[in-house]
């Protein structure tokens, strides 16, 4: 009969427990916090009483113990982190943790087992880590670009040793990324040239002189090169070139001539502009208006006396060269003829 009063109180008190939960939890958090230090005392001396016997009991059920710890930190995860953060941030613990963990990352294993797990991180999370690391550059553009300066102005050595040797190293890697970012971003780089010659338009040709004056043997050895190499090519593009462009053939031809008959021009480039604008652009054999700016179209020097009719050595002044045009020159081709007689000739 007793047996029985005792199963059935045990039965209640579950069901009892089971319903008042939250309750029974609550009191008990309150009755803890309010004894404290005895409680404290209390259990401190409990698990030394039991020792072996939590050892035991932890070792049997090793498995349950830590999926109970999951369960838990995954659903109290808020709770854990805001707890953790008040913890680390009370100064005393703070100074002991950070000395802690200093001393721990020296321990050689735990280095290396740390250089591993950032190393897998970061190939994991690639782009994550490359997006935060935009942002926040964006974010502090000014002081971390001031800040880089400092340092390669600081490390100027340093950094082009170790520059040159990152370079020898990955130089495929590195070309590769570099034609990739070429080939991807043609305008914006085009653009960006553009802009910098423009604006450096004084200090790149100094340089360009200079670089030539210490490299001449070798640049007219390269270009030798590259001309024996690519004949049939450069010669198609002379040949479209002068079809092209049979005005500026023709200064060519001229040129040649004028030098190999050692002839020279008395007057400069502006007298010659001077008597162009003079007559206003107008040829005046056919008396059509050509456009100076179209290089086709400009007005041509016509020597009278003709260039192969005088000696050589001769000197021409501005008085004994008139500007016609290119299609009128081409019809009086060396002959020597007064301008009446060409006007005639052009008309038919
Ligand atoms: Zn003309």
């Amino acid at each position: 009969m007793i047996k029985l009063y005792l199963k059935k109180k045990k039965v209640y008190k579950k069901e009892y427990n089971r319903i008042n939960k939250e309750t029974i939890n609550t009191k008990r958090r309150e009755h803890y916090q309010k004894n404290k230090p005895k409680e404290l005392a209390y259990a401190k001396r409990y698990n030394l009483e039991h020792k072996e016997e939590r050892k035991i009991y932890k070792e049997k059920n090793k498995e349950k113990i830590r999926l109970k710890n999951k369960e838990y930190r995954e659903k109290n995860k808020e709770v854990i982190r805001i707890k953790n953060k008040e913890y680390h941030q009370r100064p005393e613990i703070k100074i002991h943790h950070n000395s802690y963990m200093k001393t721990y990352y020296q321990i050689p294993k735990v280095k290396a087992q740390k250089k591993e797990y950032s190393k897998k991180y970061k190939i994991k999370n690639r782009d994550k880590i490359n997006k935060y690391k935009r942002e926040r550059h964006h974010k502090n553009k000014e002081k971390m670009n001031l800040i880089s300066r400092n340092y390669y102005s600081n490390h100027k050595k340093e950094r082009s040793i170790y520059g040159k040797n990152y370079y020898k190293k990955n130089k495929p890697k590195i070309l590769k990324t570099v034609k990739n970012y070429q080939n991807n971003n043609k305008p914006k780089i085009n653009l960006r040239r553009k802009e910098y010659r423009s604006n450096h338009k004084e200090e790149i040709r100094i340089k360009k002189k200079e670089y030539y004056k210490n490299n001449s043997p070798k640049i007219s050895l390269y270009w030798k090169k590259y001309r024996k190499e690519n004949k049939p090519l450069l010669d198609k593009r002379k040949e479209k070139w002068r079809k092209n462009n049979p005005e500026k053939v023709r200064l060519l031809h001229q040129k040649r001539r004028l030098k190999e008959r050692s002839i020279i021009h008395n007057f400069s480039i502006k007298e010659w502009e001077e008597k162009v604008k003079n007559q206003n652009g107008i040829c005046p054999i056919c008396l059509t208006k050509y456009s100076k700016t179209i290089p086709e179209k400009r007005l041509t020097q016509d020597h009278t006396p003709a260039i192969t009719k005088v000696p050589k050595g001769y000197i021409y002044t501005i008085n004994e060269v008139t500007p016609i045009c290119f299609r009128c020159n081409l019809i009086k081709n060396n002959k020597n003829i007064s301008y009446e007689q060409l006007k005639q000739l052009v008309k038919e």
